[in-house]
C-alpha cells in the first residue's frame, strides 16, 4: 500500500505525460497489453512531484493484482521529479460482494517511535477542530511532551496556515520526509507537498494512501503522542486511520448548537463502533466574552457539549470561548497558546491538554482491524 517516497526534486517536476509513457512499460499479464493501454488508470493526480492514481482491476482479481500494482508504483517512483508515487487497487462498483474495495488493511501496528496516537475528530466542519488539535499540540508539549500533529484534512488542509508554516520538508537519511518544527512540535500535512488553495480530486482510496503515507513515511520518531487532526465527518477517511493505527482515542470538538451535537453525537458513536475510546468532548465557541465591557453571552447555548457527554457516558474535557483573539491569532499562524499564554483562553486550551495528557497515562487500546466494503 506504501508509496516510494524520495527526495523532493530539485527543479524539475513529473508531467502527468511522463507518468502514463512510464505507465505504457507496465504490462499486464491477464490481457497482455499495458496498464494505460488496457484503461485501468484511474483518477490520476500529478501535483508538485507527488503521483497517486487508482489501478482499477477485474473484481475477481482483487488481491492477485497486488504484484501488477507494486510494478505500477515502482515505475512512477523511479521517473526523475516523483516525490511520491502511490497506487491502490480498486475494483468496477457491482463487484462481487466478497471483493474489498480497499486493499487489505494490515493490522495496525503503530508508528514506529510514537509511543499514542490521538484523533480530534468533530462531525462536521468549522466547529474549530483544528483550532483545538493546534493548540492542544502546543498545550501538551509545552507540558513537557514530545507532540506531533498530522494534519489529516486532505481535502482541506488548515495546519500550513495556522501555523503559517510555507517551506517544504525534507527528507531524512532513512528516505523518510522531515516533519517541520514549530512552536516546538512537529508536523506534517499534505498542504506542505501541494498548494492550499489548489483544489483535490482524490478518490477514497487516494486518500487513505496518503494519510498511511503521512503516518509511516515521516521521520515522527521520537514522540510521546501524536495528534491527529481528523478530516470533518465521519466517512472513510476517518476509518481508515481508525483501521491503520492504534488510536488511543478520539477527542471530540463541538459547539453547543444542538445541529452540531447531533453530528459529534455521530463521531461519537462511530469511534465507538470501531472500539476507539472516546477521550472526551470539548466544547467549543462556548461563551462570547465581549471585549469592551467583560459580558458574557451565550451565543450557541451553553452546555450542551457537558451534557451530551454526560448522556454518553465520555468525559468532558473543557469549555473554549468564542474570542476574536482565537481567530485572530489562528490566522496570523501564531496560536493563541503560544502568543498568548497567559490569557484566558490559552488557559483554557492548557486545561484541555492537561485532561488529555492524564488520560494518555491509560493502557494503550489497540485498533480494531476494519475491512472497507
Ligand atoms: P474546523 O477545523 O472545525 O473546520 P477551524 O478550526 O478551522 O474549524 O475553525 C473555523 C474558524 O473558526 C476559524 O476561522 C477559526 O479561527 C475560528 N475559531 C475556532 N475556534 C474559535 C474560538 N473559540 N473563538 C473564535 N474563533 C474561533
Amino acid at each position: 500500500m506504501l508509496g516510494a517516497t524520495k527526495a523532493l526534486a530539485g527543479t524539475k517536476m513529473v508531467t502527468r505525460e511522463e507518468v502514463l509513457k512510464a505507465l505504457e512499460q507496465v504490462v499486464d499479464p491477464a490481457s497482455g497489453k499495458s496498464v494505460a493501454a488496457a484503461g485501468m488508470v484511474e483518477g490520476l493526480v500529478v501535483k508538485n512531484g507527488n503521483v497517486g492514481f487508482a489501478l482499477e482491476v477485474a473484481p475477481e482479481r482483487g488481491r492477485g493484482a497486488e504484484p501488477l500494482r507494486k510494478q505500477c508504483e515502482e515505475a512512477v517512483a523511479a521517473l526523475p521529479g516523483v516525490l511520491s508515487a502511490t497506487v491502490v487497487l480498486t475494483a468496477h462498483q457491482g463487484k462481487a460482494p466478497d471483493t474489498p474495495r480497499v486493499a487489505a488493511a494490515p493490522q495496525p501496528s503503530g508508528v514506529a517511535g510514537v509511543e499514542s496516537i490521538i484523533a480530534v475528530a468533530s462531525g462536521k466542519g468549522g466547529v474549530g477542530k483544528s483550532t483545538v488539535a493546534v493548540n492542544l499540540a502546543i498545550g501538551l508539549s509545552q507540558a513537557g511532551l514530545k507532540v506531533g500533529l498530522l494534519d489529516a484534512d486532505i481535502y482541506g488542509p488548515s495546519v500550513p496556515r495556522l501555523l503559517a508554516i510555507r517551506e517544504k520538508p525534507g527528507q531524512a537519511a532513512n528516505h523518510k520526509l522531515l516533519p517541520i518544527e514549530k512552536f516546538g512540535i512537529k508536523t506534517m500535512s499534505i498542504g506542505f507537498l501541494v498548494d492550499e488553495d489548489t483544489p483535490m480530486i482524490w478518490r477514497g482510496p487516494m486518500v487513505q494512501s496518503a494519510l498511511t503515507q503521512m503516518m509511516n513515511d515521516v521521520s515522527w520518531s521520537p514522540l510521546d503522542v501524536l495528534v491527529v487532526d481528523m478530516p470533518p465527518g465521519t466517512g472513510d477517511a476517518q476509518l481508515t486511520i481508525a483501521q491503520r493505527v492504534p488510536l488511543k482515542g478520539a477527542v471530540i470538538v463541538s459547539t453547543p448548537q444542538d445541529l452540531a451535537l447531533i453530528d459529534a453525537r455521530k463521531a461519537i458513536a462511530m469511534f465507538e463502533k470501531i472500539k476507539v475510546p472516546i477521550l472526551g468532548l470539548v466544547e467549543n465557541m462556548s461563551v462570547y466574552v465581549c471585549p469592551n465591557c467583560g459580558h458574557e453571552s451565550h451565543i450557541f447555548g451553553h452546555g450542551g457539549a457537558r451534557a451530551t457527554a454526560t448522556r454518553m457516558g465520555a468525559a468532558f474535557l473543557g469549555e473554549i470561548p468564542l474570542v476574536g483573539t482565537i481567530r485572530e491569532m489562528s490566522d496570523a499562524g501564531t496560536p493563541v497558546v503560544a502568543q498568548a499564554p497567559e490569557s484566558a483562553e490559552a488557559k483554557a486550551y492548557f486545561r484541555v491538554a492537561e485532561e488529555v495528557a492524564k488520560s494518555l497515562k491509560a493502557p494503550l487500546h489497540a485498533a480494531p482491524r476494519i475491512v472497507l466494503e
